[in-house]
């Protein structure tokens, strides 16, 4: 299984439009973060974690020529209103592509996306999906075993996605009990790290360090990363397995 960051950033995303902060202005790569995706390949199949506002132009860079399916992890701004950049993926394939959520999730994508779930004949291409409320309880996707993992995002409920060694948990502030037993044993863990600041939906730094030494992945990569944390000199200062993840970044799991 490959990993491919798309994006690394908060909702606001970094730079944060009209911050003349030292890391809005940075000229490191590392310090652009596009809004919180990321797309795993496996076995030529590529399924993308969150439609972020910037999926366009993570797919494009990235140079992503398909898409089999789609996993949200609820329905926040900055992790679905891509949705509708899935239509030339459609068009090309000419298949639906499955989507997987639970079922709050996918009444929001329905409601904010309607023209992509009634059945009304157009002239304008939509975007074409199959549904599938997850309930919280584990799926097959292409010879993979997905684990849905609650979490607690301030007061929502919301999930996380365990697939074989890898975790990808983004917007949390809390990993209730019985998730924590669902995330033994894990080669890559991705958790949310917004900064340092305490923050009501978000984990901060020394939380998710914390979380890194309870859960010993092998290796553990923050993202959902605003403006408050420098790239270059913020892994200086982590622990040896633990990374700021970045946009491009690829994993091999
Ligand atoms: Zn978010
Ligand atoms: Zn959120």
């Amino acid at each position: 299984m490959q990993i491919l960051v798309l994006g690394s950033g908060t909702s606001s995303g970094v730079p944060t439009i009209g911050c003349p902060c030292a890391v809005c202005c940075s000229a490191d790569p590392h310090d652009n973060r596009l809004r919180p995706s990321i797309l795993i390949s496996h076995e030529g199949k590529n399924i993308v974690i969150d439609t972020t506002p910037d999926f366009r132009t993570q797919v494009l860079r990235e140079g992503v020529d398909r898409l089999d399916a789609l996993l949200f992890t609820h329905h926040h701004a900055d992790h679905i209103m891509g949705f509708d950049d899935i239509r030339p993926f459609n068009a090309k394939q000419r298949t639906r592509i499955p989507v997987y959520a639970d079922g709050e999730t996918l009444s929001a994508l329905k409601r904010i996306f309607p023209y992509a779930f009634d059945s009304k004949v157009r002239d304008t291409f939509v975007p074409e999906t199959e549904t599938h409320d997850h309930e919280g309880k584990p799926f097959e996707l292409f010879g993979l075993t997905v684990q849905p993992i609650p979490l607690l995002h301030g007061k929502q409920p919301i999930f996380g996605y365990r697939i074989g060694k890898l975790a990808y948990l983004t917007d949390h502030s809390e990993i209730p009990e019985a998730s924590m037993g669902m995330l033994q044993g894990l080669d890559v863990l991705f958790l949310d790290a917004l900064r340092y600041r305490p923050h009501p939906t978000h984990t901060t730094v020394a939380a998710a360090l914390k979380l890194v030494e309870q859960l010993k992945p092998r290796r553990a990569y923050f993202t959902h990363i605003c403006h408050d944390l420098p790239h270059a000199a913020t892994q200086a200062t982590m622990p040896d397995n633990v990374y700021l993840a970045y946009d491009g970044l690829r994993i091999d799991v």
